[in-house]
């Protein structure tokens, strides 16, 4: 069937996964087209402020079971509901705690997930047994234009191979998905970079599961509620309580050390440039993720640019692409440079210390 849909479609060769570029006069054709799909039980892949999803109707087992499988993704690990508009709510969670109201008036339509205590009707699959269920609307016009067409919440998880970097472009999604789901939505390039906050509401207080674009103090800021810190930090101290960060995740195939950004510049850097010396003298392909501010240091080491320390919000969206462009070159050793934990930065070195092998 979807080979047959021709309107945007570019052929991609021997496979079945059909690949529509988003931005032209054929866009409400596509959508009513992925929106079908979704309805009737296939898993159409789509771009999003954050990251691209891989979409099936919350609804449809076996289609949330398609994308367990494509993802090669641990069943204990839920899949986060997107909805077009509020009254997506209503088909998915039984109350919305004022805290969340405030949350979401705020920071929806965005990079912000809310976990909230779900409805019967929503499957154990989608939420891997738990009686919560995580809730996204997000702001990409594609995906808006997506969720409206298919007419129902959709529970869509970051389209990539569990593991491997999260698709901030639809070339990354083809990598990993062709053949194995129905359709790529091509929307360009991903503004985030980086999957959203995820934030447990579903009790008393308010828990930060995974860190994001909405930061403790922008949860602050509408609740006077203080977050509690539910992620794994650079220190290590704290217990993840989202099923799926237990997991090692991100990771480029090549393997990554991380120079935490705790001393001074020419230190940090040192430790990177010594530890790349003796790895290269070593017969190893070894890279340094540089921003703009550090690039001269390391000389004609080799070196990818993921942005400028003076505006993280370009290292998140830039530092999952450089990881798939390290596996792309063969790198065998990686190094980067972290960057302060706080704000977005600390949702960029919770994705970076979870990909690495180590720290030097
Ligand atoms: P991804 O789908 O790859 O963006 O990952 C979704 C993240 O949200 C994972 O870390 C999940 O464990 C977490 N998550 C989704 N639903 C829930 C929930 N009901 N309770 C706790 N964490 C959740
Ligand atoms: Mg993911």
């Amino acid at each position: 069937m979807i080979d047959e849909f021709n309107l945007g479609v570019q052929s991609v060769p021997d496979r079945d996964t059909a690949y529509c570029i988003l931005g032209g006069a054929e866009d409400n054709e596509i959508f009513e087209e992925a929106g079908k799909i979704l309805r009737e039980g296939g898993v159409v892949a789509f771009p999003t402020e954050t990251v691209y999803g891989l979409g099936a109707s919350v609804y449809c087992e076996e289609a949330i079971d398609r994308v367990f499988r494509a993802k090669g993704r641990p069943n204990d690990n839920p899949l986060i509901a997107h909805i077009a508009d509020m009254s997506g709510l209503e088909q998915l969670v039984t109350y919305m705690p004022d805290h969340a109201l405030r949350l979401a008036e705020a920071y929806w339509p965005g990079p912000m997930t809310l976990v909230l205590p779900k409805l019967p009707l929503v499957p154990d699959s989608v939420t891997a047994g738990l009686d919560t269920v995580g809730v996204r609307m997000p702001s990409d016009p594609n995906a808006r234009n997506l969720l409206r067409a298919a007419g129902v919440p959709v529970a869509a998880p970051s389209a990539n191979r569990s593991g491997r970097p999260s698709p901030t472009k639809a070339q990354h999604v083809l990598q990993d998905m062709n053949g194995r789901i129905d359709m790529i939505l091509d929307g360009g390039e991903s503004v985030c970079g980086l999957e959203s906050t995820v934030i447990d509401c579903s009790g008393q207080g308010i828990t930060i599961l995974r860190p994001g674009y909405v930061t403790a103090q922008m949860i602050y800021d509408v609740t006077g509620i203080q977050p509690a810190i539910g992620y794994g930090t650079v220190t290590g101290a704290t217990v993840p309580k989202a099923p799926g960060m237990k997991y090692r995740h991100y990771a480029p195939k090549g393997r990554l050390f991380v120079a935490l950004d705790d001393d001074s510049n020419d230190d940090c850097n040192s430790r990177i440039r010594d530890a790349y010396d003796k790895d290269f003298a070593q017969g190893r392909k070894c890279v340094i993720l540089v921003t703009k501010q550090d690039k001269e240091f390391f000389g004609n080491r080799n070196a990818i640019l993921i942005g400028d320390r003076t505006d993280l919000s370009t290292v998140a969206h830039r530092v999952f692409d450089a990881f798939r462009q390290c596996d792309r070159e063969g790198y065998d050793v990686i190094y980067m440079r972290g960057v302060p934990d706080t704000g977005v930065g600390a949702a960029i070195m919770n994705r970076v210390i979870k990909a690495s092998e180590g720290r030097i």
